[in-house]
């Protein structure tokens, strides 16, 4: 083991969500969103995984070099950019056969040109804003520009998307506003030949008639639900463990860590752990956040440093390379993902996209074939 904490990926239970969301969807085309390092999996690593499972059609990712590095690791499905368009990277873009997110005409007109002066076709993704208000077009400006488009022989139509903002719960009056805003306009184009997409997560799981032709969830697919109920046939992947690097035992009220900020209130034992802030462990979660070790939970003591924290673990019997379960896939074994974002304040996406720089990660699961690698990028 060349670093003594790492993140543990289980892909049989990755696979078996996507197949238990490929289920759910029916025909309907199914993009697995991989922006964000795979959502803190392993970009390379779940895309591979995604494309031989032959249930995943799209890929979607939020920028050129996301895009890059999947090519570059020999991912052949479509991938499709949802950021919004840089002027300079076009000509990469078009390279790579990354499909673009158009949100205006002018954009439409930069890709245009670049396509002309290469003298190739780009496929397209228009963007429309049906309320979240980040990118995309409005609905009427959305219509003037699929007419324009379909005389517009090297700008290939592929898709027309837009994004909830709200659909995270269930029944939520907004995004019902949202599926009649983008079905309405779907209404005026009854023969053009796109791929209408809008669902993420909450779409899939809570409005059903949000699918149209392809459904984008990303979190459903790493086991998590948006509003954090369960379902018992979607479950996480990812774990983060640590090995106990020093154990020692200190009197009564006795300072722990910078700061001070816990005082032992008998004598105990003070085990660290070699992760810390610079791993991504939030430091909010400094006298906040809990670890399993041997199938018991103890508290974090005291503020968590950049390489290192301290755990209380009372009278228990704890050693030097036990190892110390950070965030367990499976709750009987752990805290939750769900869990430490709470007490850290966040959600579990951000928590996901937290955990970096010198974390290995570890593929498990029969259908890894690498046990071991790290493809942090
Ligand atoms: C991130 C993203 C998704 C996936 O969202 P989840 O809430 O993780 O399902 C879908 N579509 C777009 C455009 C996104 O940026």
């Amino acid at each position: 083991m060349l670093h003594p904490a790492w993140i543990e990926i289980d892909l049989d239970r990755f696979q078996k969500n996507l197949k238990v969301i490929r289920k759910r969807i029916g025909p309907t085309l199914f993009c697995l969103p991989v922006k964000a390092d795979a959502y803190g999996h392993g970009l390379a690593e779940i895309s591979k995984t995604a494309e031989e499972s032959c249930v995943v059609d799209y890929l979607g990712v939020s920028c050129l070099r996301e895009g890059v590095i999947l090519r570059e690791a020999g991912i052949s499905l479509p991938i499709v950019v949802f950021g919004a368009l840089h002027e300079d990277q076009i000509p990469d873009l078009i390279r790579h056969r990354l499909e673009v997110t158009i949100s205006s005409r002018f954009k439409a007109e930069l890709v245009l040109k670049e396509c002309l002066r290469l003298q190739t076709k780009c496929p397209v993704h228009v963007e429309v804003d049906t309320g979240m208000h980040r990118t995309g077009m409005r609905t009427e400006t959305a219509r003037d520009l699929l007419n324009w488009m379909s005389d517009q022989k090297h700008l290939e139509l592929v898709g027309v998307y837009s994004h909830f903002a709200t659909a995270d719960r269930r029944q939520n009056p907004f995004a019902f506003q949202q599926i009649e805003e983008f079905q309405r306009l779907k209404s005026y184009f009854p023969d053009l030949s796109a791929i209408w997409h809008l669902a993420n997560s909450g779409g899939v799981m809570f409005y059903p008639e949000s699918h149209f032709d392809m459904v984008r969830p990303g979190l459903l697919c790493y086991g998590y639900l948006p509003d954090g109920s369960q379902d018992p046939e979607i479950l996480p992947c990812f774990s983060l463990k640590a090995k106990v690097s020093y154990f020692k035992v200190v009197g009564p009220n006795q300072g722990i860590s910078y700061g001070h900020l816990y005082r032992t209130d008998r004598k105990t034992r003070i085990v660290t752990v070699p992760i810390g802030y610079g791993d991504g462990y939030h430091r909010s979660l400094s006298n906040r956040g809990i670890v399993s070790i041997r199938g018991k939970t103890h508290p974090i003591a005291g503020a968590i440093c950049m390489d290192q924290l301290m755990v209380d673990v009372g009278n228990a019997e704890v050693f030097v390379g036990d190892v110390v379960t950070l965030v367990s896939a499976d709750p009987q074994k752990g805290p939750s993902l769900e869990q430490i974002a709470h007490l850290a304040n966040t959600i579990p996406y951000e928590m996901l996209c937290s955990f970096h720089g010198r974390l290995m990660r570890k593929y498990v699961g029969s259908i890894s074939q690498k046990s071991e690698k790290s493809d942090m990028s």
